[in-house]
Formats: C-alpha cells, sequence, structure tokens
C-alpha cells in the first residue's frame, strides 16, 4: 500500500526498533511508497510511519534492495555530500564515505538471514542515509 511520507521530525527522531520476520508486510508498503515517488531512490520504514529497521534502496541497475536491521560495519573514504531527505526542505551537507560494508537481514522464505554487502559511491550514500534514518537521524 502507498503510504503518506512522514515529515514530523518528533516521529522522525525517535531511533527505530529492530525488525522482525513479523514485519514483512512493511516491505510492500515501502516498495509501494518509493515505486510512488519518482524522486526518491530510498526509503526507511519510520519515513512511511512504522518505526522499524527496515530499509530499501535503489540498486546501480534502478531495482529495488531491501534490508532488514542494516548496520554500518566499516566505512572508508570520507567525503562531503549535498543530500536532499523526502522527509525534509532543501538540501543539507553531510559527511559520507564513499565505500562502507553493510551487514543486514534478508528475509528468505519467512525467516530472516544475515548478510553483508560492500557498496561504493551513490548506493553506498543512499544506505548511510537510511541508517541514519533508522537511528533517528535526518540530515
Ligand atoms: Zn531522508
Amino acid at each position: 500500500m502507498i503510504k503518506e511520507i512522514v515529515k514530523d521530525d518528533e516521529i522522525l527522531s525517535q531511533p527505530c526498533e529492530k525488525a522482525t520476520e513479523q514485519d514483512n508486510e512493511l516491505v510492500t508498503d515501502l516498495l509501494d511508497t518509493l515505486a510512488a515517488n519518482e524522486e526518491a531512490a530510498a526509503l526507511s520504514a519510520n519515513q512511511i510511519g512504522t518505526p522499524k529497521s527496515v530499509v530499501v534502496y535503489l540498486d546501480d541497475n534502478e531495482q529495488p534492495r531491501v534490508m532488514f536491521n542494516p548496520v554500518l560495519k566499516q566505512a572508508l573514504h570520507p567525503f562531503k555530500a549535498v543530500e536532499a531527505c523526502l522527509s525534509h526542505e532543501g538540501e543539507v551537507e553531510v559527511k559520507r564515505f564513499a565505500w562502507i560494508n553493510v551487514s543486514y537481514e534478508d528475509l528468505v522464505d519467512g525467516k530472516l538471514v544475515p548478510k553483508k554487502i560492500k557498496l561504493q559511491g551513490w548506493t553506498a550514500q543512499l544506505v548511510q542515509h537510511m541508517i541514519d534514518h533508522c537511528k533517528g537521524k535526518t540530515i
């Protein structure tokens, strides 16, 4: 279901709870809402009103990817980026890393399976923005 994007800082500044297998419906809502917002390349669950640690983003081939409970494990090559956010007006300068190693969980046949991924460039930046959202941090 397409949800409305949350812009309330009080909601967005709350750290998200750990997501579980029960949160599979949330994935559908996130993907539907991401597809409905053409300017969006990523979305976190608290941006659609559910404070759980689930995010979606478009990879280098514009394919949607889902992460449960993403955690930044390693980050290299810091740089200053200018980012926008669906939940905020305007653009802000933030510190990001050009190369990251992220651990997360993937929902496979109703079970959460631990995974790792190394990302760089634009997708690395997107995922860092999303991990921040899960921590209740906005740009
Ligand atoms: Zn954002």
